[in-house]
C-alpha cells in the first residue's frame, strides 16, 4: 500500500491522476495547484484528494515535482462546482478546472496580486512647514502640501499631479519626510454610491421583495420588458446584499459588459467592483480573481466564465439577459453558465435572479414548474411609453439596396422631426453572395458549405465559419465573365444605400468589421447616445442593454432570414432579436416605433409577436417544443464527431450506437451529417439523444461514453459531447 495524491491535469483524462507526494516537504492540501511529471512533460494541476492509499505499486507512481501554493487556491465549494460541471458536461475534470482559472494561475505563476506604492508622511514630514520651501523648491513645496492633505498619495493621485511628481517625492523621502510603502492592488473599481435610485413601482417592489439576501436560496426569474427596470431591481437587490456584508456576482453576456453598465454600477452602489471579462489583460484577470476569492471585491461583474470564480462571502447572484446564446460556451468545456450559476445559488444557499426581457424557452418552463419564481415586469419604467409595432409588407414594393420606399419615407419622417432611427440587420459585410450573371459560377469557401460574403470596403470575400480570406476576384474563374454580381443585404451594403437616401445625414454602422479597433465600438455607441449620428445600423451588437434615449424608429430590415431556420431554436432566437432590438426605441420621453420589413406578413411567427408581444409568442413556441418532444420539456445531448476524411465521423458514430446500454428511456436520432457539413475543412456529423429526464440521459452516457474512446474509428475522428446544446 502506497499514499497517493489525485492531481486533475488537463488533457483527455476522464479523472485525476495518482502521483506520490513530492520528495521532499509534506503532502499538499486538497485545492493547492502543483507540477507534476507528464510523459515527458512538466504540466500544472489541482490536488482533488489524497493522500489516500493506492493499491497501484509505488513503483509505478511518479512524484509530484513540487507545489506551487502554501495554501488552497480553491475552496471546496467552488472545486465541488467545477467536478460537477465536469460530470455534467462530460468533460474532462483536469480541463475544467484549468479553464475555471485565470491564464496566469494556469501557467503555475504564484496567487498574489499586484502591488502598489503609495507615499505617506513620516512624524518630520507632517511638522514640517511647506512655506519654508516656497521659493526654493516649489515643486516640492506643492507635494509636502498634498501630502498634509490627504494623508497618502497613490500613483493614480500622481498621474492626476502629472510631471515629475514621482522624483520630487523622492527627494522628500531622502530629506525624511515622506515615506514609501506597497500594498496589494487588485485593481478595483470603488463604489461611489453618490446616485439615488429610482422610486421602485409597485411591480418592481413585488420583485424586489422577492429576493431576501439572507433567507436562503431563490430562483428569481424576471421577466421584464426592456427599459421595465430590471437593472433597477438588481441594483436595489444588490445594494441590500452588500448591507449584509456578502458578495454579489453578476454575470452578464460579453458584449452586455460595457462602461456603461460599470458606471451605473460604481454611482449607485458603495464597495468595491471587480469586473472580469476576456478582454482584460492576464495581469487584470488575475488581480480581479484573486479578489473575489478573498472578499475584497463586493461585487464582481463578469462573462460566462466568471461563474467559476470563488466567492469568500457570497449572498447573491445575478444573470442579466439570461436568454443570451453567449452564456453557453460553444466549444470544448460546453458549459451553460446560467445552469451552473443556478446550481450554484443553490448549492451556496442564496437567492439568484435571472433576468431577461425575453426569456429562454428553458426558463420560462422552470418558471411554469415552479422551480424558479416569475416575476413579469409589464410597464416601461418612467414616462418611456411601450413602441407601436407594425409589419411593412415587401412583396410587390420598390426596393433600393433592400430599403422599401415606406421605409425610406418613415426614416425620412423621424429624422424631420428630430428623432434618430436604427436600422438592425444581422448580417455584416456587403453581401452574403457573389455570383456569376453570365454562368451562375457561386463564390463559394472551398473549406466550407458555406458561400463567401463580399466584403466590398476591403475589397475581399470572407468566409464566416472558417474565417478565410481572399481577394476579390476580377473575372469569373469558370467562364471569365467580368459581370459578378453582389446578392443580398448585409451592413455595408444598407451603409450605402443610406448614405444615398440621406446625404445630410451620415449613418454610423455598428458591427464587428467597424469595430474592430480597441474602442470603437465605444466611440460609435457613444457618438449614437449623444445624437451626434441620427442614423445608426448594424448587427446584434445593438440589440443588447445599451440605452439609445433618442431612438424614435427601429427598423428590422430582412426578419425573413430567421423565419425559415434549419435549427429548431430558430424562431425562439428571432423572436427575441426582434423583441430586443425593438426595445432600443423610444425608451425615453419620445414615443417608439417598429417596422420590420418581411415578405411573409401573413407568417404566424410575425403575427403572434405583433399582437401578442414575447409571452403569446414564448407560450406557443412552448407548446410545438412539447408536441415535438424537444427541450426544454425534454433533455437533449448531441454526440459531435468531426475529421478531414468524408466518411470517418459517420462511420465512428455508426460504430457507437451498438454499445450504448439498452435504454428504453432515451431516444436516439442519426447519427445525420451536421447542418452545415463541412467547415474548415473537416466533415462533421452527429447523434442526438433525447430523453424525458436528465437522470436517464446522464445515465445512459456514463455508461456510453468510456467506451467511445476505445474503439478503433476514434482514433480517425475529433468527437466531443455536447449536453443540453444551444446550436446543432
Ligand atoms: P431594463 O434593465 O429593464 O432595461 P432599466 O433598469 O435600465 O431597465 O430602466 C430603464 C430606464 O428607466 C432607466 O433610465 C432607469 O433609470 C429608469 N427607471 C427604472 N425604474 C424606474 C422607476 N421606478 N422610476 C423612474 N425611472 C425608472
Amino acid at each position: 500500500m502506497t499514499d497517493i495524491i489525485r492531481v486533475a491535469v488537463a488533457g483527455p483524462f476522464t479523472e485525476a491522476l495518482d502521483y506520490l507526494p513530492p520528495a521532499n516537504g509534506p503532502a499538499p492540501a486538497v485545492g493547492v495547484r502543483v507540477r507534476v511529471p507528464l510523459g515527458r512533460r512538466e504540466r500544472v494541476g489541482i490536488v482533488t484528494a489524497g493522500p489516500t492509499a493506492s493499491d497501484l505499486a509505488a513503483d509505478r507512481l511518479r512524484p509530484i515535482i513540487d507545489v506551487i501554493d502554501p495554501t488552497p487556491l480553491l475552496d471546496p465549494a467552488t472545486m465541488a462546482l467545477i467536478e460537477w460541471a465536469a460530470r455534467y458536461y462530460h468533460h474532462p475534470p483536469g480541463e475544467a478546472y484549468l479553464t475555471a482559472l485565470p491564464t496566469r494561475l494556469r501557467r503555475g505563476d504564484p496567487a498574489t496580486p499586484g502591488q502598489s506604492t503609495a507615499w505617506h508622511l513620516t512624524d518630520a514630514g507632517r511638522a514640517a512647514q511647506p512655506d519654508a520651501r516656497a521659493r526654493r523648491a516649489p515643486r516640492q513645496r506643492q507635494l509636502l502640501e498634498a501630502l498634509q492633505r490627504s494623508g497618502t498619495l497613490t500613483p493614480v493621485q500622481l498621474a492626476g499631479i502629472g510631471g515629475d511628481a514621482r522624483s520630487v517625492l523622492r527627494r522628500l523621502v531622502e530629506q525624511g519626510l515622506a515615506a514609501t510603502d506597497t500594498a496589494p492592488d487588485y485593481g478595483l473599481l470603488p463604489g461611489r454610491a453618490d446616485q439615488p435610485g429610482a422610486a421602485l413601482n409597485d411591480e418592481q417592489q413585488a420583485c424586489a421583495a422577492a429576493i431576501r439576501p439572507t433567507a436562503g436560496h431563490a430562483a428569481i426569474l424576471i421577466d421584464g420588458v426592456t427599459g421595465s427596470g430590471k437593472t433597477e431591481v438588481y441594483l436595489d437587490a444588490i445594494a441590500r446584499t452588500l448591507e449584509c456584508g456578502r458578495q454579489v456576482l453578476v454575470i452578464v453576456p460579453e458584449i452586455g459588459l460595457t462602461p456603461q453598465l460599470v458606471q451605473r454600477f460604481q454611482s449607485r452602489l458603495s464597495g468595491r467592483i471587480a469586473i472580469l471579462h476576456s478582454g482584460l489583460a492576464d495581469g487584470e484577470r488575475l488581480n480581479a480573481w484573486l479578489a473575489a476569492r478573498a472578499g475584497v471585491a463586493d461585487v464582481v461583474i463578469g462573462t460566462r466564465s466568471a461563474v467559476f470564480v470563488p466567492l469568500a462571502r457570497p449572498g447573491l447572484i445575478v444573470i442579466d439577459e439570461e436568454h443570451d446564446a453567449s452564456l453557453k460556451q460553444q466549444e470544448g468545456f460546453r458549459y451553460s453558465a446560467r445552469d451552473l450559476a443556478v446550481l450554484r445559488a443553490y448549492r451556496s444557499d442564496v437567492p439568484v435572479v435571472l433576468g431577461s426581457a425575453t426569456p429562454s424557452l428553458e426558463s420560462l418552463a422552470n418558471a411554469a414548474q415552479g422551480r424558479y419564481q416569475h416575476h413579469a415586469l409589464t410597464r416601461r419604467a418612467g414616462h418611456a411609453r411601450p413602441p407601436s409595432m407594425q409589419l411593412l409588407d415587401m412583396r410587390g414594393q420598390p426596393t433600393r439596396e433592400g430599403l422599401s420606399q415606406p421605409l425610406i419615407e418613415r426614416v425620412q419622417s423621424h429624422l424631420d422631426a428630430g428623432g434618430q432611427a436604427l436600422l438592425f440587420l444581422n448580417r455584416r459585410g456587403f453581401a452574403p453572395t457573389l455570383i456569376c450573371h453570365e454562368c451562375g459560377w457561386l463564390a463559394e469557401c472551398d473549406r466550407c458549405d458555406a458561400r463567401y460574403t463580399y466584403h466590398r470596403g476591403r475589397g475581399r470575400l470572407h468566409c464566416h465559419h472558417c474565417n478565410r480570406e481572399q481577394r476579390l476576384p476580377h473575372h469569373c474563374p469558370s467562364c471569365g465573365s467580368v459581370d459578378l454580381r453582389a446578392l443580398g443585404l448585409g451592413t455595408e451594403r444598407i451603409e450605402a444605400a443610406l448614405t444615398e437616401a440621406f446625404p445630410q445625414t451620415p449613418p454610423v454602422r455598428i458591427d464587428r468589421d467597424s469595430t474592430r479597433r480597441r474602442g470603437s465600438f465605444e466611440q460609435a455607441m457613444q457618438r449614437a447616445q449623444t445624437g451626434e449620428t441620427r442614423l445608426i445600423l448594424g448587427t446584434q451588437m445593438l440589440a443588447k442593454g445599451h440605452h439609445l434615449p433618442a431612438v424614435t424608429l427601429v427598423a428590422i430590415v430582412d426578419a425573413d432570414q430567421g423565419l425559415f431556420g434549419a435549427d429548431f431554436r430558430a424562431p425562439e432566437r428571432l423572436a427575441q432579436q426582434v423583441i430586443q432590438v425593438a426595445g432600443r426605441a423610444g425608451r425615453a420621453e419620445r414615443p417608439g416605433e417598429v417596422v420590420i420589413q418581411t415578405h411573409h406578413p401573413e407568417h404566424p411567427l410575425l403575427q403572434q409577436l405583433l399582437h401578442g408581444g414575447y409571452p403569446a409568442f414564448a407560450r406557443t413556441a412552448l407548446a410545438e417544443r412539447e408536441a415535438a418532444g424537444l427541450p426544454p420539456m425534454r433533455a437533449m445531448a448531441l454526440i459531435r464527431a468531426e475529421a478531414t476524411d468524408r466518411h470517418a465521423p459517420l462511420a465512428f458514430l455508426r460504430a457507437a450506437v451498438p454499445l450504448a446500454p439498452a435504454d428504453d428511456a432515451v431516444e436516439r436520432l442519426g447519427p445525420f451529417p451536421a447542418p452545415m457539413e463541412r467547415r474548415a475543412g473537416r466533415h462533421r456529423a452527429q447523434l442526438m439523444l433525447l430523453a424525458d429526464s436528465r437522470g436517464d440521459l446522464q445515465a445512459l452516457l456514463s455508461g456510453w461514453l468510456p467506451a467511445l474512446g476505445r474503439l478503433p474509428e476514434a482514433r480517425q475522428v475529433r468527437w466531443s459531447v455536447d449536453v443540453d446544446p444551444a446550436e446543432s
